[in-house]
């Protein structure tokens, strides 16, 4: 039986980590939908650098193709293409660009599309801003994930720095609250709990307890669809 669980929330809450781990101990697939969006930016910034916000993204797309592979570790692949971005995407200058392309309806119908085909028959998660609300509305499971802004701001941090990348704490601060005001705010998609979605409030939870609940609640979907 195919179950699709959404899991939604702001930046740093911790979904990737937690998410590619349920996966794993559960057999599922996994969807990162976050870094599709860092891919489309990290397309823009290389081809019109500081001057990408004045192209207009959605009519450029055809040029964009993206795959995304769930590695038996664990890990993400991102390709953009045909070249592995995975590490690329992750720098801080995309953070600073991304709200750009992901306010753009074009790219967001355009990602939506390519969540919806990669999920196919697959019992997948996917995390991110809108899976719960507007890409999977009728998933079986619902989760929005949240942490206070110093949590997440240390976890954003303790990643850089795992990556040997020396980051300063308050800048990461600023960005997250930002990104939490820009992905709350955008006019398709916007960042917002679904009403049937379970919220856990992970800032006083250890990573196995978050992933535990994660395990629990999608295994009851099982039980009960059976
Ligand atoms: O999840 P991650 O922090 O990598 O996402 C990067 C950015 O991509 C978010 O801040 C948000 O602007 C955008 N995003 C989105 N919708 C999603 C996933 C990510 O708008 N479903």
């Amino acid at each position: 039986m195919r179950l699709v669980a959404a899991v939604d929330g702001p930046a740093g809450s911790g979904k990737s980590s937690v998410c590619r781990k349920t996966a794993l101990d559960l057999g599922m697939q996994y969807i990162d939908s976050g870094a599709i969006y860092r891919a489309i930016t990290l397309y823009f910034l290389e081809k019109y650098g500081d001057s990408c916000s004045e192209h207009d993204p959605a009519g450029e797309l055809g040029g964009v193709h993206i795959l995304q592979y769930f590695m038996p570790d664990g890990s993400v692949t991102t390709m953009l293409n045909g070249r592995d971005v995975s590490s690329d995407i992750r720098d801080e200058r995309i953070s600073r660009s991304i709200g750009f392309f992901s306010d753009n309806r074009g790219v967001r119908e355009y990602v939506n599309g390519l969540l919806r085909k990669w999920a196919g028959e697959n019992s997948i998660i996917i995390d991110g801003r809108d899976i719960g609300t507007v890409v999977f509305p009728d998933a079986a499971v619902k989760v929005y994930l949240d942490a206070s802004v110093d949590e997440r701001a240390s976890r954003r941090v303790k990643e850089y720095k795992g990556q040997g990348k020396n980051v300063d704490e308050n800048s990461i601060r600023n960005q997250i609250i930002q990104r939490d005001f820009n992905d709350s705010n955008r006019e398709f998609g916007a960042l917002k709990r679904a009403d049937d979605a379970v919220f856990l409030d992970t800032s006083s939870m250890s990573f196995s307890e978050v992933v535990e609940k994660l395990k629990q609640i999608i295994d009851s979907q099982v039980i009960h669809k059976k």
